[in-house]
């Protein structure tokens, strides 16, 4: 039977890029469910890196993860514009203030700019907030990355090899896969995106109420030349979405319907609800849906991610609950996660807040 040091449950963008920090360090094997990495949300993301997502708590990932991104040259410059309706003006100088506050770069824009942003913005719409520093992000070149860096540093990577069964043992565990064969390890890390609590349970380990829930894309052609610097457009009370990609757009309802752990798929209802959301914001005619898509995006209780030891098994390393921003944290999350798991000290960030003993009740 193999050893290993630690086999990362889950080869998405969290279990690659952790394994990419941990190779040469420690012997490491990543087992994949599906036929190729990043078959599930990794695979389904809307592809943008921009602070204000997932919430201030979150920004400090997003912060330290841009700068690898952009020296990675995985970044294309798009900026973000989120905006408001007529009496949301305080709210809009709230979002400003607080992640100016954190030292985002953020425009308050009246009527007349956020007009000039999004040409045949309807009436009704009358601030926003820009954020000049939201990029796109390649991610299947960063996963890619990622995955070859992994190798290179000695990890494997099986594929077809679901975790079917986890024993605890004196030093660590023993796994069975559903592939047949059988694996060891002092440490189990569990990377499974929406899968993280049956994971846990598999383990014996409490599960934490990690849940998925399912975000809907369409790819649309409309009948106006979609502006390639078009910023990504947001509402303030989140109901939409929308980017350019390639002379189409890349349009969301913002749903966050709770699923089942599966291989999601979007509904007609959500797609059908997107183009209602958008032909409120813009007066642009949709033409068709080329192409339409779903993921499961997965949370946490409070919604920040889960970064650590399990409390009551040191042997269990939690890496889940990225939800809707696994892919512009994954470079700091993944230095954050090695850091711990290989006891190094120092690092810029501060691991409480992603703790998963925050969910130990006295
Ligand atoms: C529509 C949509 C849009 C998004 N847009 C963005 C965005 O613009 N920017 C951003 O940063 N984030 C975005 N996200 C979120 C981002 O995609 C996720 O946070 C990220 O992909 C999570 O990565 P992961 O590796 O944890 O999960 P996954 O990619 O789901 O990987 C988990 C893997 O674990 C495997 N697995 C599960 N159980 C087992 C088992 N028992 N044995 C072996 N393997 C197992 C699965 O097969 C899967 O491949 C979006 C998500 C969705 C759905």
């Amino acid at each position: 039977m193999d050893r290993f040091d630690i086999i990362v449950v889950g080869a998405g963008m969290a279990g690659a890029s952790l394994a990419a920090r941990l190779g040469g360090r420690a012997t490491v094997l990543v087992i994949e469910a599906e036929d190729r990495p990043g078959y599930h949300a990794t695979g389904r993301s809307a592809a943008f890196w921009t602070e204000s997502y997932g919430g201030p708590r979150v920004q400090p990932l997003t912060a330290a993860s841009g700068r690898e991104l952009h020296a990675l040259g995985m970044l294309t410059p798009r900026s973000a514009l989120t905006l408001g309706r007529a009496g949301e003006e305080a709210e809009v100088e709230r979002f400003a203030r607080t992640y100016a506050e954190l030292g985002v770069d953020v425009d308050v824009l009246d009527r007349a700019g956020i007009e000039a942003r999004v040409p045949g913005l309807r009436s009704g719409w009358t601030a926003g907030v820009l954020e000049p520093s939201t990029c796109d992000i390649d991610v299947a070149g960063l996963h890619q990355h990622y995955l070859a860096a992994a190798r290179r540093n000695g990890v494997d990577v099986w594929c077809r090899a679901g975790l079917r069964a986890a024993e605890r043992t004196q030093t660590g565990w023993t796994l069975t896969l559903t592939d047949g064969r059988t694996v060891s390890c002092a440490i189990l890390v569990n990377a499974a995106g929406a899968w993280a609590d049956p994971v846990a349970r598999l383990a014996g380990v409490h599960a934490l109420g990690i849940a998925p829930f399912r975000r809907t894309v369409a790819q649309l052609a409309v009948g106006r030349p979609v502006p390639a610097d078009l910023p990504l457009v947001l509402d303030l009370g989140e109901t939409f979405y929308f980017k350019p990609e390639h002379g189409r757009l890349w349009l969301s309802p913002h749903d966050e319907t709770p699923s089942q752990p599966c291989d999601a798929a979007p509904e007609e209802l959500d797609v059908a609800l997107a183009i209602d959301r958008f032909e409120k914001v813009v007066d642009w005619p949709v033409e068709r849906v080329e192409h339409r898509w779903a993921g499961l995006r997965a949370f946490a209780p409070d919604r920040l991610p889960v970064y650590g030891f399990d409390p009551a098994d040191p042997a269990f390393f939690w890496f889940a609950g990225q939800g809707g921003f696994g892919i512009q944290t994954a470079p700091a999350a993944a230095e954050l996660g090695a850091r711990l798991l290989l006891g190094d000290a120092g690092g810029d960030l501060d691991p409480a807040p992603y703790a998963p003993d925050r969910f130990v009740t006295a």
